[in-house]
């Protein structure tokens, strides 16, 4: 549904853009003026509206990318010059030119170097000269957007916002939106000029502010690109994470940027490759409208791309993990627009004072995938001052349900974890787990390992290599039900306001009376107590609740490390829970 009405919009969009072209033939909607401290620029003779192709372009004069000033290429030249007309050849030669020349073809070298634009997506292919989008001025914070689209080979312009009567409309003539300084080196050796746009010509402290949120767009370019395919199905989490954090800052920086859709396709591509088609078409629609408004309807990204919008399974990704299986229209409805983002990039809302830590989160209890690599810095789990010396920036602990043991030279156990993966746990302890009880290692129970590490193993699977003793904990119950029973702490064991739950009957008081034996739950009176001991399964559950190992897990601050936490845990009995 959506999706159709975007594509109606998208056709709605290109016949409105359409006519427009039409009825400023001959009275286009700009005109070349004289531009304080820039010469001449295009400047807009009437309001352009934000996704308006303002104009599109064939090349007068092409030249192969990398051109060496050899021979061939003077004469090819020479040859395009000469074929223009005396008009076009005259509009051709009093472009500007920074470099100098001893003869005709050297000087149209000139020219062209100073002032062509690719015609290649990749830039790789070759560069050309266009009379009309060529006169655009350089900005960095550039309001319209060059494209060369390679369906219709032509070089198009359209506006990234609105642009008003009588403003200069501007393009950005480098690749990647960088800092200050790299933005300027490059345009002084490209161009031959120092930018002044309002972007380059803030104060110091709001350039720097800038300046720090393109360096971290750039770097999490990089970090997103760096495990490829397999580092978005390994830890899918933190790569849409980064994007998350990318589309944030562009939000900040500029919300037109034309990087935004590209961000938008690498979510898509992080939720198709782990099997989320509602994820997957919401980003992909987002990155085809992006696209629409700055590259238009008929360009290659829209075309091919709206494709994965309308069926994201298509996508050459899709399957390859089942992680985060979901149906095309599994999307909630009625959420706030906040709720709703929070869903669309599984964002895990910041905990609340008095909130306890939920077994559910990624972030303090992830699966196998999503733990740091045994031989690896990574910087979402490690911090370091000196980039020497490494320590946690954070606590965590993996959980995982014994599915099989066995034990020959050492205790070895087929443990399942959150995600359902099924990995292999070695005990590289001095007591090579004779140190465990036999009563304690039971196929269905699950297991609690801190600061667990993916080790590689030369033989065999990737799995976990446990050490230390005191790192590990087993609860006498499967994984499943310690979430369900999860799910119960986090309802009846908390207070908001003043107000806590009833676990019996659900009523909500001031003054109920607590269970003496775990002090977890709290009940109106007997009658409740009752209700929940024998209906409601807390007979079991208050055994395992009384444990000061498990009480731990919820009232530790997992995101505030200071020193390492061992087994047996103590914090239940320091706090107030
Ligand atoms: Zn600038
Ligand atoms: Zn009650
Ligand atoms: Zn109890």
């Amino acid at each position: 549904m959506l999706l159709l009405a975007f594509v109606i919009e998208c056709r709605n969009d290109r016949k409105r853009r359409h006519r427009k072209m039409q009825s400023t033939t001959g009275n286009p909607m700009y005109a070349l003026r004289d531009v304080p401290g820039k010469g001449k620029g295009l400047v807009a003779i009437e309001k352009i509206s934000k996704g308006t192709r303002i104009l599109s372009e064939e090349p007068v004069v092409t030249v192969p990318c990398n051109e060496q000033a050899s021979e061939q290429l003077q004469i090819s030249i020479c040859q395009q010059v000469d074929a223009l007309s005396k008009h076009q050849r005259r509009a051709f030669l009093s472009m500007h030119n920074i470099h100098a020349y001893g003869n005709a073809a050297e000087q149209y070298l000139g020219i062209i170097r100073t002032n062509a634009l690719p015609i290649e997506t990749n830039e790789s292919e070759g560069r050309g000269i266009f009379f009309e989008a060529c006169r655009i001025n350089h900005a960095c914070d550039n309001n319209a957007q060059k494209n060369w689209n390679t369906k219709i080979k032509r070089h198009t312009v359209q506006a990234l916002r609105d642009i008003y009567k009588g403003e200069e409309i501007t393009i950005y003539y480098l690749g990647v939106h960088k800092n200050r300084e790299a933005r300027n080196k490059a345009l002084q050796a490209k161009f031959g000029f120092i930018c002044l746009c309002c972007l380059c010509s803030l104060p110091l402290e709001q350039s720097q502010e800038s300046d720090r949120r393109l360096d971290e767009i750039y770097r999490l370019d990089g970090l997103i690109g760096r495990g490829g395919v397999e580092g978005i199905v390994s830890s899918p989490l933190r790569s849409l994470g980064y994007v998350d954090q990318q589309v944030r800052l562009y939000n900040k920086q500029a919300p037109d940027d034309a990087g935004l859709p590209r961000a938008f396709l690498d979510a898509a591509q992080i939720a198709i490759a782990n099997g989320d088609l509602a994820r997957g078409r919401i980003f992909a629609e987002r990155a085809v409208s992006g696209w629409s408004t700055a590259l238009g309807g008929d360009s290659i990204e829209v075309i091919e791309h709206g494709t994965l919008a309308r069926d994201p399974s298509k996508h050459m990704l899709y399957g390859i993990s089942m992680k985060w299986r979901t149906t095309v229209d599994e999307a909630p409805r009625g959420l706030e627009p906040s709720d709703f983002e929070d869903w669309l990039w599984k964002r895990e809302k910041p905990k609340r004072p008095g909130q306890l830590a939920n077994l559910r989160s990624h972030m303090a209890f992830p699966g196998f995938m999503d733990l740091p690599g045994k031989n690896t810095v990574d910087l979402d789990f490690y911090e370091s001052s000196d980039m020497v010396t490494y320590r946690p920036q954070r606590h965590w602990c993996f959980l995982g349900e014994i599915v099989d043991f066995g034990m020959l030279l050492r205790l070895e156990m087929t443990i399942k974890d959150v995600d359902g993966k099924e990995i292999p746990l070695y005990f590289y302890t001095d007591g090579r787990g004779s140190e465990l009880a036999p009563a304690q290692v039971q196929k269905g129970y699950t297991v609690a390992i801190l600061y667990a590490q993916r080790h590689a193993f030369v033989y065999g699977d990737p799995g976990i290599r446990h050490e230390d003793p005191q790192m590990i904990k087993i609860f006498p119950i499967s994984l499943h039900e310690l979430l369900v029973l999860n799910d119960q702490v986090q309802k009846f064991s908390v207070e908001l306001d003043g107000i806590r739950l009833c676990h019996g009957c659900g009523r909500k008081a001031a003054s109920l009376k607590r269970c003496s034996k775990c002090s977890s739950f709290w009940y109106c009176d007997r009658a409740c107590q009752g209700a929940g001991w024998n209906e409601k399964g807390h007979k079991a559950n208050c055994k395992l609740l009384k444990d000061p190992d498990l009480q731990g897990l919820f009232v530790l601050k997992w995101d505030e490390f200071d020193n390492h936490i061992r087994f047996p845990l103590h914090a239940a009995e320091d706090s107030e829970v």
